[in-house]
């Protein structure tokens, strides 16, 4: 289908007073946005905007009963300065099984590609060359019922913004292994990227960090043994050569492009992988008989971040100095390298964005 899309551009562009040199992670933003309405049972209202503040009801449902979905993917531009996007189709798909989830509509893959598409052609100039560096695409759902109740939304706004970025963890991370709080469990919602799984995640993350911890590694909901995975990263462990990190059966953990991406390559390479329940315990038993050789999140804002230690009640379990970690080093560059383009794309992850 062929959505019209109207496309009001700004007057007033900000990309010459931003602070390119500085970018941070999501706190500048470029100039427009996409927004689509839903009501009636429909899409309509397709529209490119100045970036701006939104009208809110404050009986607006989502702010209430947390009826939200939103996804992150990355632009970067290949040497020929076309720009690419790594498998976004995968984020719309994940984009819809989380609506469902939520009781939400779906977004059709081909709004959502026609929207793209438009957005980053119209903010071409917003994204940043330089390592490590590109243009984070937010695309989110949510309700917008002006109603005081709890049932399922007739209206939602669909919205991409775009901000530039450097990359997300500059420094390697330690993470702890919360044995109070969790995250997820069987039945929740724990695979949908929904608001109400990070606001409950501010307060256990605020008091690590005082103990010096920068992510919390989640433990299962039931047994606060087998790990989940880590703030905004899947987890990934190597034991003695072997390649674990925790499967996605119980739908209590969000099914990563990045984690997907990182199978797919370990496999290629021939290095085992396992998908798997991976206990703490088993970490550090690992840690304790010397055979705990790597362990990284993977997650499209850092891609691939090496952990440096991990804590559990008064233990921590230290890993090996970063040049030692050959399957980490060898993943960030080889995603780093397919992500731009400097290596052919075997995998057909690379989405080129034509001009329109
Ligand atoms: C987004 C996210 C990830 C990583 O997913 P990618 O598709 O690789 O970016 C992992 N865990 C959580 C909780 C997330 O929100």
């Amino acid at each position: 289908m062929n959505y019209q899309i109207k496309v009001n551009k700004t007057t007033e562009s900000r990309l010459a007073k931003e602070d390119f040199s500085d970018l941070g992670f999501g706190r500048i933003f470029s100039d427009h946005m996409f927004v689509a309405d839903y009501d009636n049972g429909e899409w309509g209202d397709f529209r490119i905007i100045p970036f701006d503040y939104l009208p809110m009801h404050p009986a607006m449902s989502s702010i209430h009963y947390g009826q939200t979905v939103f996804e992150g993917l990355k632009a970067q531009k290949n040497d020929k300065g076309e720009i690419i996007v790594f498998r976004p189709e995968k984020n719309v798909e994940r984009l819809n099984k989380s609506a469902l989830r939520m009781a939400m509509p779906e977004v059709p893959e081909d709004l959502f590609f026609q929207a793209l598409d438009q957005l980053l052609n119209i903010e071409n100039e917003w994204i940043p060359g330089g390592e490590g560096r590109s243009l984070y695409i937010r695309p989110y759902l949510f309700a917008t019922d002006e109603f005081i109740g709890i049932r399922r939304s007739s209206k939602y706004k669909f919205i991409i913004f775009t901000s530039p970025v450097a990359s997300y963890y500059s420094e390697p991370v330690k993470v702890y292994a919360s044995d109070e709080y969790v995250r997820a469990f069987p039945g929740g919602t724990g695979f949908a990227k929904t608001a109400g799984n990070y606001a409950r995640a501010i307060h256990p993350v605020e008091e690590i960090n005082k103990r010096g911890y920068q992510q919390i590694l989640w433990l299962d909901g039931i047994h606060k043994k087998f790990i989940q995975e880590i703030g905004t990263m899947n987890f990934f462990v190597v034991i003695d050569g072997k390649v674990i990190t925790p499967s996605l059966e119980e739908g209590t953990i969000l099914p990563g492009v990045t984690r997907d991406s990182v199978i797919a390559l370990l496999k290629e390479w021939n290095i085992p992988i396992e998908e798997r329940k991976i206990s703490i315990d088993e970490v550090a038993d690992a840690h304790n008989s010397g055979q705990l050789d790597d362990a990284f999140g993977a997650g499209t804002a850092a891609t691939i971040s090496q952990i440096k230690a991990i804590g559990y009640k008064d233990d921590e379990f230290t890993l090996p100095p970063f040049e030692e970690r050959t399957i980490s080093n060898r993943l960030l560059e080889a995603l780093s390298a397919i992500k731009t383009g400097k290596i052919e794309d075997t995998h057909n992850w690379l989405r080129v964005i034509k001009p329109v």
